[in-house]
């Protein structure tokens, strides 16, 4: 018998993750592995959170708390926004998934831009949603021009602040405009996953739209700063008519109970988040640094990876790099991405481009 697969779905590729440094080690037998490929946070989990996923161990025969109580209480006294306008996902994720299915029929539209967070399209066409994508203006979100790509038909759009492949911002000023413009039948997602990392006093306030009541999320995830995106955990805050709807089709056990444990005591862990945002600060300083002395121009970055122009074919560098024992992003064309490690991490990403740069 034939299968007859969903045009739209037929049309999509599996999501490439970053090569784990296990597969690399067994597949080139390298025991130094340096992972620079997935923004994750390079000294690892609070040790907060760690604690707390010793004390629930005993109780995974348990079904989790379907409603989270606990974290969605802390995240709204956070906040300043009452419990049901927060929605937990597995991984913010999967609230894409629930975004995309919830408000798109068929032929619908979802604005974004043309680079951006790959998974927005995936969600999009897999909901047979159509995706509007609008070219980026040196290398940032072009507000007004999304804006003027609103149809009667647009249903999302995506503003992915820094955004993710890029790590530029959009200010506050901006958004302002932008929202000023926005007609009500469009829901505007703000994807904030690396917020905690940005310095710019500029960058806007989107929470305060949810609270105004507009048709806005914020997206937030405890998969970077946090450190924990092994255990899939991120959230939504929205209005609460919002979160109903989406808790319609949310899975009902979506954000598992180790999770929400360790979300909570991370959430509370403020040294954990300062350090991890100071040590980024440093990194940056060191990569930066370093890619310039290369002759290399990255994007000044608001997040914790760095967007480059490699001057030359990305795969090849990319694959080269791997063999060094070094996993980073190869994007598209000569454009790489590359995460801020450790200083040691940096230092010896910086080492091997050296040496791959040297040899044609
Ligand atoms: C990493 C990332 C996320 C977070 O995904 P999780 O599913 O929460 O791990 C969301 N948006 C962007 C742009 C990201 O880079």
């Amino acid at each position: 018998m034939t299968l007859h697969v969903h045009p739209d779905i037929a049309s999509l590729h599996p999501y490439i993750p970053g090569k784990p440094v296990e597969e690399l080690q067994r597949e080139l037998g390298l025991t130094q592995v340096v992972k620079l490929a997935s923004n994750e946070n390079p000294i690892g989990p609070s040790p907060k959170a760690l604690a707390a996923l010793g004390d629930g161990a005993a109780t995974l025969h348990r079904y989790p708390d379907g409603g989270a109580f606990r974290l969605r209480e802390a995240l709204a006294d956070r906040w300043k926004v009452t419990s049901d306008h927060i929605i937990l996902g597995n991984g913010s994720d999967e609230i894409l998934g629930l975004l995309a299915r919830t408000f798109l029929t068929p032929g619908d539209e979802a604005v974004m831009a043309d680079h951006t967070f790959v998974i927005y399209k995936m969600e999009v066409t897999a909901a047979h949603g159509r995706t509007i994508a609008v070219p980026l203006k040196q290398w940032r979100h072009d507000l007004a021009a999304m804006v003027r790509a609103i149809t009667p038909r647009t249903r999302l759009l995506f503003v992915c602040n820094p955004n993710n492949p890029t790590g530029t911002m959009v200010s506050a000023d901006e958004v302002a405009r932008f929202m000023a413009l926005v007609p009500e039948h469009v829901l505007v997602v703000f994807d904030e996953a690396y917020i905690e990392y940005v310095r710019s006093a500029e960058f806007p306030d989107s929470l305060a739209y949810v609270k105004e009541g507009r048709h806005v999320i914020v997206l937030r995830t405890f998969s970077k700063i946090y450190g924990l995106a092994g255990l899939r955990i991120g959230y939504g805050v929205t209005t609460p008519e919002i979160t109903n709807y989406l808790n319609r089709i949310r899975p009902p056990f979506n954000a598992n109970s180790l999770a929400q444990r360790a979300a909570l005591a991370a959430l509370n862990d403020d040294e954990h988040v300062s350090k991890s945002r100071v040590m980024n600060a440093t990194g940056m300083e060191q990569m930066v640094t370093g890619l310039r002395a290369l002759g290399l121009s990255p994007i000044p970055s608001e997040a914790n990876f760095i967007y480059v122009d490699i001057g030359r074919d990305g795969r090849q560098v990319f694959n080269a790099l791997l063999r060094q024992g070094v996993i980073i992003r190869h994007i598209e064309g000569q454009m790489i991405r590359v995460t801020v490690g450790q200083a040691n991490e940096n230092e010896a990403f910086l080492a091997a481009l050296v040496r791959v740069l040297r040899t044609d």
